[in-house]
């Protein structure tokens, strides 16, 4: 596993440091929660936003807001100019080959129902194919289903083992010459599996088919290089990566992109519109119809920006670091059991303890002050392949601590204590 060997070589490398360099640039990290600071410990739901990506959305809205493309006027102009910054960042980040291949989307969700619109439902007929995974998010599990519902299309899943792991050969065995789109997730939220995408995509590739990556829980703690995965989708959502809600992206190769058709109709998409016919304009405009969340995307930008200046390797290294030192912990708690026990993982911990129901769990730990997600994570196929209803999840960012850890592991000893 070649991600894992990665992440243990940078570990080498590792800074404890970077909670105590960074961590002052968050200041909701210094709310009290139940009387008792906080410890944000749900980053794979949504990450915090750091006073530079604040500030950055300050000054947009104090001296450059307008709407962008429409006008020769000075501030038109300025918001424009920096709109079209903002893809740039975004398009070196995961080096993508032009800054056309990048579409400004609302979200995840959003780009990935842009492709199954897009492309799914001029591509896709009836008795056509597509490969999912066991670890998908709703979000990539959804618009499938809906295509498929309407095209009469098939959905094949690839099943995982009780690590979490995607069975590889499973997946190679369900191309067959019907085989018509690939849609995987990069990491999974709920267990923070990584996802050996690059030979899959290789895979689907040999058979001539498209992927899709659903990159939400990646992009934040994996450096992403599009040309080298060779995905042709890859979409992830400001809002886990330090940035706003509202904004994501959507990464398509500009050749494919070219091929789709819109999703949605309106101004700034089009060439020409007269009532007999209207022409598209061109990629990336053709899929940002309306008025975009101009302020989102710099803001997205920003968030990009100040990543990039922690760096994605010395971020990957450091969470896997807490990584190492909340499982050792929790794993040596009688009674808890972490579910998903892939080595190659992000900084996510999905576990259940014996007896006590996940949202009596996340109820209690809030009295502490601590924030993790209980429930489905959106993915409920994964609890059923599992047999459980829910689980509880710590997922850390760059911005937590060794003492945080220590926190929930001494809140988790008092749960059980009331239980008990
Ligand atoms: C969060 C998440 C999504 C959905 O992202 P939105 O920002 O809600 O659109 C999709 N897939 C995965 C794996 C996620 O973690």
């Amino acid at each position: 596993m070649k991600i894992v060997d990665a992440l243990l070589d940078m570990n080498i490398l590792a800074t404890s440091e970077l909670a105590a360099r960074y961590r002052a640039d968050f200041p909701i990290l210094n709310l009290k929660v139940s009387d008792k600071p906080l410890v944000y410990l749900d980053n794979a739901a949504s990450s915090q936003m750091p006073q530079a990506v604040i500030d950055r959305l300050v000054r947009y809205q104090t001296s450059q807001h307008a709407n962008i493309h429409r006008a020769v006027h000075y501030l038109s102009e300025v918001a424009t100019q920096e709109y079209e910054t903002a893809r740039r960042t975004l398009q070196h980040f995961i080096n993508a080959r032009e800054d056309r291949e990048i579409i400004f989307t609302s979200g995840t969700t959003d780009a990935i129902n842009l492709v199954m619109h897009g492309y799914g439902r001029k591509f896709i007929k009836s008795g056509d194919e597509i490969i999912l995974t066991n670890l998908e998010h709703h979000s990539n599990i959804v618009p499938w289903q809906m295509l498929a519902e309407e095209k009469g299309a098939i959905i094949r899943v690839v099943p995982i083992n009780d690590a979490g792991e995607l069975l590889v050969d499973e997946y190679e065995k369900l191309f067959n010459p019907r085989t018509r789109f690939v849609a995987i997730t990069h990491v999974s939220n709920a267990l923070g599996t990584i996802n050996p995408i690059k030979n899959m995509i290789a895979f689907a590739h040999k058979h001539g088919v498209p992927v899709l990556i659903d990159g939400a829980q990646a992009a934040a703690h994996i450096k992403i290089d599009v040309q080298e995965l060779d995905c042709d989708f890859y979409a992830f959502s400001g809002h886990k990566l330090c940035g706003p809600t509202g904004i994501g992206l959507l990464y398509g190769k500009a050749k494919l992109l070219e091929a789709m058709q819109p999703f949605k109709g309106g101004g700034d998409m089009i060439a020409s519109v007269t009532f007999e016919k209207t022409t598209y304009n061109t990629i990336p405009y053709k899929f940002e119809a309306g008025t975009p969340p101009i302020a989102a995307a710099i803001g997205f930008g920003a968030a990009i920006d100040y990543l990039s200046g922690i760096g994605l390797d010395a971020i990957a290294a450091y969470e896997h670091e807490l990584l190492n030192y909340a499982t050792e912990q929790i794993a040596a708690i009688p009674g808890v059991h972490i579910i998903g026990n892939t080595p190659t993982k992000v900084a996510v911990l999905s576990f259940t303890i014996d007896g006590i129901h996940p949202h009596d769990v996340g109820t209690l730990l809030n009295q502490e002050g601590i924030a993790v997600r209980t429930g489905h994570h959106c993915a409920q196929p994964i609890m059923q392949r599992f047999k459980i209803p829910a689980t509880s999840r710590a997922s850390f960012s760059f911005y937590n601590t060794k003492a945080e850890i220590d926190t929930l592991i001494a809140a988790i000893h008092s749960v059980q204590k009331v239980f008990s």
